[in-house]
């Protein structure tokens, strides 16, 4: 007899778990949503900077200002493209 009422006991708790798991998942598509609904979509990727920082900071360091005018010239130009004046070469 103490089987038979350890079976009947277990189909008890089974029935039990099992009705309170239908509820909450009951509640749970109520709040939720059905499961096979489509996510919203994920944001696009920020785009990425067109040239590294790198670059942008030699370019930056390879200008060089202008004595006679003051513009903003690459270091490598042999004059100012503004005023003409030759420039000086750096000393090494
Ligand atoms: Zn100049």
């Amino acid at each position: 007899m103490g089987l038979l009422l350890k079976i009947i006991l277990f189909g008890v708790v089974i029935y039990g778990a099992w009705k309170t798991f239908s509820r909450w998942k009951g509640l749970f598509d109520k709040f939720v949503g059905k499961p096979d609904e489509p996510a919203r979509p994920a944001p696009p990727p920020p785009p990425a900077p067109s040239e590294p920082l790198s670059a942008r900071k030699a370019a930056i360091q390879e200008t060089v200002q202008c004595a006679g005018c003051g513009a903003y010239i690459p270091a490598t130009a042999e004059k100012c493209g503004q005023c003409g004046r030759p420039q000086p070469r750096p000393q090494s």
